[in-house]
C-alpha cells in the first residue's frame, strides 16, 4: 500500500469515529483495485468537502478513491453491526465491503467519507467485499440526485472502475463508490451491542450519537435516551413522508440500512414508481413485498421498535420507550398529509384533505397513472385556474393534459372539482403562485430505472456521457430545461420488464 502526501489533496482528516474505540470496529486497509478508471464524481460535494475539482479528476485522487492509495490523515476502518433482516435477527453483520477514511470538513459540520467495494473486511462473512459497476453506478447517481430533490441522504462523491471480474448472477466488474454522510451510524450498530449485553459500548455509542447529532435530547429534561429515541422516530416519520410523495421505494428497509441520522442510506433495488400502485415491490429478491412501497411506514415503525428494543437497557422503563414511539403513527400521517398537501398547491393540509388524498390514489392506482407526470401536469394544470369566476371552458383544457392520464374519467372529473374548488377557497388563492409552488415540489424529473439502465449500459461499453447527462439533469429535478424532455418523459414499455434485486 502506497502512503502519499499531495497537495491540493485533503489534509486534515478528523476521526470521531475512530476514537469510539476498538470495540466498534477493526483497522483495515482496502484491497487494491486493478487498473482503475474515472466512472464519475459530485464537483458540488466535491467543493462542500473542500477538495480541488483538478485534484479530484487526476491519477492521484483515481487511487485514492480506488484504495489503491491511502492519504497521509485517513484511518480506514471497518465497523461492526447487526441487524433485523425482512424482519428476522440476523446475528452480527458489519461492514462488509464498506471502510470509513475519517472525516473531512463542511460547511454543515465534519461529513464522514467512505469507500464501498475496497475488498473484504473481517465482517464481509461470506461475500467479496466488492461492489459492482451497475449497482456503484445506481448508488452514486440515487444519492445525489435525493440530495437536489431535499431528500435527507448520504452522499455520493465519486465511482471508480475496473475491468476486474466480480461474480453475481453473471460476471460483472468492479466499482467503488465514495459515499459520504454525517455519521454512517445505523440502528444495527445499536442492536449489536444490546444483544450482546455490552451495554457499557451500547451507552457509549448512544452518548457519541447524542453529543455530535442530537445534542438537545442531552440538554432536554426526561430521560436523553428516551429523547434521543423519539428524535429518531420523528426524523424517519419525516423521511418515510418525503419518500412516499416521490413514489420512492427504498427496497430493503433491514434495520441495519436504518441511519440513526433519518439518512437515506444503502441505495440497492431502490425505484421510483413509474405506473403508480401501493403494492409495488421495486426489489425482486422481496417475494413477501414486506418492503411494498404502501408497506414503508409501518416497516419504518417496526424498525423503530428494534431501535427502542436495543435502547433499552439505557431508558430503563420499558413504558418510557412505547411512550417515544407510539407518535410515530400520528407524525407520519401528518408529514404525509402535509407533503401531499403541498403536491396538491394546498398551503396548509385542513381534515378532509386526508380523505381527498386517499382518494386521488386510488384513482392513480385504479388506472396505473405515472406517477411522477402525474404530479407535473397536475402542477401546470393549476395555473389554469384564475379565478373563482374562470370559464369552465378554460379550467377543463387547463386539466385535460391530466384527464388523459386516466381511464375512468368521470372518478377523475369529480376528484379534479373538488379539487380546483378546495385550492381556489383558499384565501389570497393565486393560480400562477400555486403553479410556481407545486412545480417546485412535484419533481419533473426522477431517476427511473430504466434512465438508470441506459446509463448504466453505456457506462459498461466505456462511454460516460449518458451518466453524465443524467447526473447534471437530476441536480436540477425541479427545473425542466431545454434537451432533457426525453429524461422526464414515460417509461418505455421495457422498464416494467427491469428486475433489480438485492445482487449489487
Ligand atoms: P446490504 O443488503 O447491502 O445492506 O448488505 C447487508 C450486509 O451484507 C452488510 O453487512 C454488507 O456489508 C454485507 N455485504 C453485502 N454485499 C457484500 C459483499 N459483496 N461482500 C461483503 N459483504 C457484503
Ligand atoms: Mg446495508
Amino acid at each position: 500500500m502506497q502512503r502519499m502526501s499531495l497537495p491540493p489533496a485533503p489534509s486534515a482528516w478528523t476521526h470521531r469515529f475512530a476514537a469510539l474505540g476498538p470495540t466498534f470496529y477493526t483497522k483495515w486497509q482496502p484491497t487494491p483495485l486493478p487498473a482503475p478508471y474515472w466512472v464519475g464524481a459530485s464537483l458540488t460535494l466535491a467543493r462542500a468537502l473542500g477538495l480541488c475539482p483538478h485534484w479530484l479528476h487526476g491519477e492521484h485522487a483515481l487511487q485514492v478513491f480506488s484504495g489503491n492509495a491511502v492519504l497521509d490523515g485517513m484511518r480506514p476502518l471497518a465497523s461492526v453491526y447487526s441487524g433485523h433482516q425482512f424482519g428476522h435477527w440476523a446475528g452480527q453483520l458489519g461492514d462488509g465491503r464498506a471502510l470509513l477514511l475519517g472525516e473531512l470538513a463542511s460547511a454543515t459540520g465534519p461529513l464522514e467519507v467512505q469507500l464501498k467495494g475496497a475488498g473484504r473486511t473481517p465482517y464481509s462473512r461470506s461475500g467479496d467485499g466488492r461492489a459492482v459497476l451497475r449497482s456503484s453506478i445506481r448508488e452514486f447517481l440515487c444519492s445525489e440526485a435525493m440530495h437536489a430533490l431535499g431528500v435527507p441522504s448520504s452522499r455520493a462523491l465519486c465511482v471508480t472502475g475496473s475491468h476486474a471480474p466480480v461474480q453475481r448472477e453473471e460476471v460483472e466488474t468492479a466499482a467503488v463508490l465514495t459515499r459520504v454522510a454525517p455519521s454512517f451510524i445505523r440502528f444495527g450498530h445499536f442492536e449489536h451491542f444490546a444483544h450482546r449485553g455490552q451495554h457499557d459500548a451500547l451507552k457509549a455509542l448512544a452518548d457519541f450519537v447524542l453529543e455530535h447529532f442530537y445534542p438537545e435530547c442531552r440538554d432536554q429534561t426526561g430521560n436523553p435516551y428516551a429523547n434521543l429515541l423519539l428524535a429518531v422516530s420523528l426524523r424517519s416519520a419525516a423521511l418515510v413522508a418525503q419518500w412516499q410523495a416521490l413514489g420512492f421505494c427504498h427496497g430493503v428497509l433491514n434495520t441495519d440500512n436504518m441511519s440513526i441520522l433519518g439518512l437515506t442510506v444503502d441505495y440497492g433495488p431502490f425505484q421510483f414508481m413509474d405506473a403508480f400502485n401501493p403494492g409495488h415491490i421495486c426489489n425482486h429478491s422481496d417475494e413477501r413485498g414486506r418492503y411494498a412501497w404502501q408497506r414503508q411506514p409501518a416497516v419504518v415503525h417496526w424498525n423503530l421498535l428494534c431501535l427502542g428494543q436495543a435502547l433499552l437497557p439505557l431508558i430503563g422503563r420499558t413504558e418510557l420507550a412505547l411512550a417515544a414511539l407510539e407518535s410515530y403513527p400520528t407524525q407520519f400521517a401528518a408529514a404525509f398529509e402535509q407533503r401531499f398537501a403541498a403536491k396538491l398547491g394546498l398551503t396548509a393540509a385542513l381534515p378532509q384533505d386526508a380523505k381527498r388524498i386517499d382518494t386521488l390514489l386510488q384513482l392513480l392506482a385504479q388506472d396505473a397513472v405515472d406517477f411522477s407526470i402525474f404530479w407535473r401536469r397536475l402542477s401546470h394544470a393549476a395555473a389554469g385556474f384564475a379565478a373563482p369566476s374562470a370559464s369552465l371552458a378554460s379550467a377543463s383544457a387547463a386539466i385535460a393534459p391530466v384527464r388523459e392520464l386516466f381511464r375512468h374519467t368521470d372518478a377523475f372529473d369529480a376528484w379534479a372539482q373538488d379539487w380546483r374548488d378546495r385550492l381556489q377557497r383558499q384565501s389570497g388563492f393565486d393560480a400562477g403562485a400555486t403553479t410556481a409552488r407545486m412545480l417546485a415540489t412535484n419533481p419533473q424529473l426522477v431517476l427511473r430505472n430504466h434512465l438508470g439502465e441506459m446509463a448504466i449500459e453505456r457506462a459498461r461499453a466505456g462511454d460516460f456521457s449518458a451518466l453524465q447527462r443524467l447526473q447534471t439533469a437530476l441536480e436540477h429535478p425541479f427545473t425542466a430545461r431545454p434537451g432533457e424532455q426525453d429524461l422526464a418523459d414515460f417509461a418505455p414499455t421495457w422498464a416494467a420488464q427491469i428486475q433489480i434485486s438485492c445482487s449489487s
